[in-house]
């Protein structure tokens, strides 16, 4: 049977790994460049591979094609693909047709990475257990060479797009607000619809994790009916079977079996990482991690690079890396979690943001911004009635030098862009790296 895999990334690799050990024939075809470490793992395997082209005769002979999650079903390929009646499929929904692990699967528009690397630190100590999915190598290629009895899977709305039998024993969905619409006709049901297909393969021996306090999660679960167990938790409410939070503890409540840790012991500040630990806890109980374990795990976790990551103290002002806040949502939390005085380094390509859900916060604990990105205009615009000082700049070091001046004891200066990075910077973790270079260098 031929394979072809359509992007030469990193899923897109391991894809073609695992499909040759599988014995498929498998070409893969990537648009764009392949990037070196790639193409040698492709060269090494004998593996047949093309670059900044697709060729259609070498495509659509396919028996099964696994596209990556960066390409949309809208290009005409993959159009032609679909009407021929091949099956198009992502790396998830192929790489676990090869593995009997128990799965946990953890999706939403934010707190992804943070929950997955978080509910793996839970685990590691206890089970064999992978992270893989946007995270690290791919989730093919590590069941290829690893084969882990568990796997935490951070898991993409695009993944879930091409996924036809995927199936995770616990399912997360951390929220649901508005993003990458661009890729849903602009349509906010579509991407909900999306996410939702986490739990559309789960039998009653599953369980389905969520967020009980967001709308757009609880508006759905009111109209559709779920096969698996739901464990909700929630900052807002009681919660007998899942999680919730009181002003000073977290408790965990499966089958009366409760666990309780206290908040002012977590690693991670801030309100979305009370839920991002509800959640990563949730599973901890289910998979029966010991409590003693659970609690030490919360404490000692060591945060992901780029989200709320603490970078340095300078003359008693903190410098704080959000650069992964690509989304007005994910900067809500940030300037929620602030407890100092805020000198805000935010902007990038404006998304379509509407910014009226931070007024607050302007209000109550910025004092300076600076608009570092295409899109100041906007910023300036609607900020510039805000703050005292508002200034905008295209260089990253020039934006931190101007911060550093402003700032004074007991500040903090926080880089949470609330917009995507690519205008000035590689990607977000570039842009993230550059600020850290630049603060270290004051
Ligand atoms: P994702 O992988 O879904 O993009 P990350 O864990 O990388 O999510 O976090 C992305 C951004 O969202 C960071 O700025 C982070 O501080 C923020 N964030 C993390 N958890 C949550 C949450 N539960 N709700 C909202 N924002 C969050």
């Amino acid at each position: 049977k031929r394979l072809v895999v359509l992007g030469g990334g990193e899923s897109g690799a391991g894809t073609a790994l695992l499909g040759q050990a599988k014995g498929f024939e498998v070409f893969v075809s990537d648009k764009g460049k392949v990037k070196p470490k790639y193409k040698d793992v492709l060269i090494h395997h004998g593996i047949d591979w093309e670059e900044e082209q697709h060729t259609e005769a070498l495509i659509l002979n396919a028996d099964l094609v696994m596209k990556s999650p960066g390409i949309p079903d809208s290009v005409p390929l993959v159009k032609a693909l679909v009407e021929k009646g091949v099956e198009v499929i992502s790396e998830i929904e192929f790489a676990s047709r090869y593995t009997e692990a128990t799965l946990v699967g953890i999706t939403g528009s934010n707190g992804k990475t943070t929950t997955a690397s978080l509910t793996h630190h839970l685990l590691k100590n206890e089970l064999n257990v992978g992270l893989a999915g946007n995270i690290g190598d791919s989730f093919a290629k590590q069941i290829l060479e690893d084969d882990f009895e568990n796997y935490v899977l951070e898991i993409s709305s695009f993944q879930l797009d091409g996924i036809t039998d995927f199936r995770p024993h616990i399912a997360v969905l951390t929220n649901i607000t508005p993003d990458h619409l661009d890729r849903y006709d602009y349509k906010f049901e579509n991407y909900i619809a999306s996410k939702f297909r986490i739990v559309e393969n789960q039998t009653k021996d599953d369980y389905f994790i969520y967020d009980a306090d967001d709308p757009v999660i609880a508006e759905w679960l009111s109209n559709h009916s779920i096969q698996s167990r739901p464990l909700p938790f929630s900052l807002t409410k009681t919660i007998d079977n899942g999680a919730y939070a009181t002003q000073n503890e977290i408790i965990v409540t499966i089958d009366n079996n409760q666990i309780i840790m206290p908040i002012k012991k977590l690693a991670l500040d801030g309100k979305h990482n009370v839920k991002n630990a509800m959640a990563a806890s949730t599973v901890a109980h289910l998979l029966k991690i010991r409590k003693q374990t659970i609690r030490e795990s919360l404490e000692n976790f060591q945060g992901v690079e780029h989200r709320l990551e603490n970078v340095l103290r300078i003359n008693k002002v903190q410098y704080i890396n959000d650069s992964k806040a690509t989304n007005v949502n994910a900067t809500y939390f940030a300037l929620e979690s602030m407890e100092s005085p805020t000198i805000w380094i935010v902007g990038g390509q404006d998304k379509g943001n509407d910014y009226k859900e931070l007024f607050p916060f302007i209000n109550e604990k910025v004092k300076a911004i600076i608009c570092l990105g295409v899109d100041n205009e906007k910023l300036m615009a609607t900020f510039g009635n805000m703050v005292d000082i508002i200034v905008e700049t295209q260089y990253m070091s020039e934006a931190v030098k101007v911060a550093y001046k402003v700032a004074e004891a007991g500040d903090n200066v926080l880089l949470s862009p609330a917009c995507a990075s690519f205008d000035l910077f590689e990607n977000y973790e570039d842009r993230g790296r550059q600020f850290k270079e630049c603060v270290r260098s004051l």
